[in-house]
């Protein structure tokens, strides 16, 4: 059975340690849908769209790799798509808090469903959407913690 994970978030921007994650799911997993989700804490900087354009020219030489939003729940979205598992990135353990609730909420609502970790790289662990807003809206260079295919100048919400 083609073993499909949804790796949810709000890539508000999408930065080079979600790329990370990305990539390196794919040896675990035969597809990986990139999946926006509506955030209900977090108001959107970049419009959906922005973001889909821009996560869909990160990974267009990697067809096992799509993109796509929703607004449901994660676990009936991942039903939806037939994808057992959601990934997830960790980078410390305020994170580890905050994923251990969601999946293990997840994983009560839906049992056929199992949330993969992976752990940062080292040199990501410091990287976050928050941040790298910030940067771009004080017109700082954010170009470091964006993937290459990321072009800074459609970087306008
Ligand atoms: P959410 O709103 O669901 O937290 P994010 O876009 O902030 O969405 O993050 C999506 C996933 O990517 C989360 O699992 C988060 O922990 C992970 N992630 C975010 N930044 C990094 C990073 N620099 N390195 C590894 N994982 C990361």
């Amino acid at each position: 059975m083609e073993k499909i994970a949804v790796f949810p978030g709000s890539f508000d921007p999408f930065t080079i340690g979600h790329e990370s994650i990305v990539r390196r799911g794919l040896q675990l997993f035969d597809k990986i849908i990139v999946a926006i989700g509506t955030n209900t804490d977090k108001t959107d900087y970049f419009p959906l769209e922005t973001r889909m354009k821009w996560i869909k020219k990160v990974f267009e030489d990697e067809p096992r790799i799509k993109v796509d939003s929703y607004n449901s729940l994660t676990v009936n979205y991942c039903k939806k798509m037939k994808a057992r598992y959601l990934l997830r990135g960790l980078r410390t353990a305020a994170d580890f808090e905050y994923e251990r609730v969601i999946a293990q909420v997840n994983h009560a609502m839906e049992k056929e469903i199992e949330v993969v970790f992976l752990l940062t790289l080292p040199e990501h662990t410091f990287i976050n959407s928050t941040v790298v807003r910030e940067v771009i809206k004080f017109g700082g260079d954010a170009r470091k913690f964006l993937p290459e295919a990321i072009d800074l100048t459609e970087m306008r919400p």
